[in-house]
């Protein structure tokens, strides 16, 4: 029997916590070390919106450096973890709920490598992308994720990267936090608590707060890929809870 996988949320933010020595990248390192070796891995990105959904399908998954204006060492990262066709067929197969299709044009954006970089350094577990459908209604993306679950039984780790509090038009490159971007990560936290993700799953009717927190959605809704995931018996830590930047939530949750 192999141990059910936990699946993790991780708050990406600045890409520079892919090389940078910081309290994030640590807690990445650390939160890498803890857990059991993934058989494989499948991150929901951020920075992957598509029409339809779609699953990276190819031996070996190129660098895309999508990020602008960062130092030239950025560009240098390489992260030459194979891919996985066979983890691609079988998540077109057990997704039921919508159509996946194979991709061979993708590969691992900053929202991935710049985790996995950390989490996992020897690049030597293979990864796929599975990306952010945006055709579908919120529900619909909390309903694909559970169709994912039994990749956990399996030694697969599910990790989703992006950010609860994401507002790069008010983003300030110090270390501070607006009162708005705590007070909705904070109730954030506590609904991931109570267990109740319905109204995480309704953001749009949290409030002001939760309007600022999310001026674009790609950077929430891959919370709600590991919330789908969490059953009953999960413990739930978080293994990084800091606003930084103003409007950037940190926050990073461990399921399982
Ligand atoms: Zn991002």
């Amino acid at each position: 029997m192999t141990e059910k996988m936990p699946v993790l949320f991780v708050g990406h933010g600045s890409p520079m916590n892919a090389i940078e020595d910081n309290e994030f990248s640590r807690a990445w390192r650390d939160a890498g070390k803890a857990l059991p070796k993934p058989r494989a891995i499948l991150c929901v990105s951020a920075h992957w919106v598509t029409r339809g959904t779609l699953v990276t399908a190819m031996e070996q998954p190129r660098m895309i450096y999508d990020m602008y204006g960062f130092p030239k060492e950025l560009y240098e990262v390489k992260y030459p973890a194979p891919g996985s066709p066979g983890l691609a067929e079988q998540v077109r197969r057990i997704i039921k709920k919508t159509e996946v299709q194979p991709d061979q044009e993708w590969g691992l954006d900053h929202g991935t490598w710049s985790v996995l970089n950390r989490m996992f350094p020897e690049a030597n577990i293979p990864v796929i992308q599975m990306s952010l459908n945006a055709n579908l209604p919120i529900q619909d993306h909390y309903d694909v994720a559970k169709q994912l679950q039994e990749l956990r039984e399996e030694g697969i780790l599910i990790i989703s990267s992006g950010n609860i509090v994401h507002n790069l038009s008010m983003v300030q490159f110090r270390d501070f936090a607006y009162d708005w971007a705590t007070e909705f990560d904070t109730q954030v936290k506590n609904w991931i608590l109570q267990n109740d993700h319905d109204p995480l799953i309704n953001f749009q009717d949290q409030g002001q707060s939760a309007a600022l927190a999310i001026n674009s959605g790609e950077h929430y809704v891959p919370l709600l890929y590991a919330l789908a995931l969490k059953e009953e018996s999960d413990p739930v830590s978080f293994f990084a809870e800091k606003v930084w930047g103003g409007s950037v939530s940190m926050r990073s949750v461990r399921i399982g």
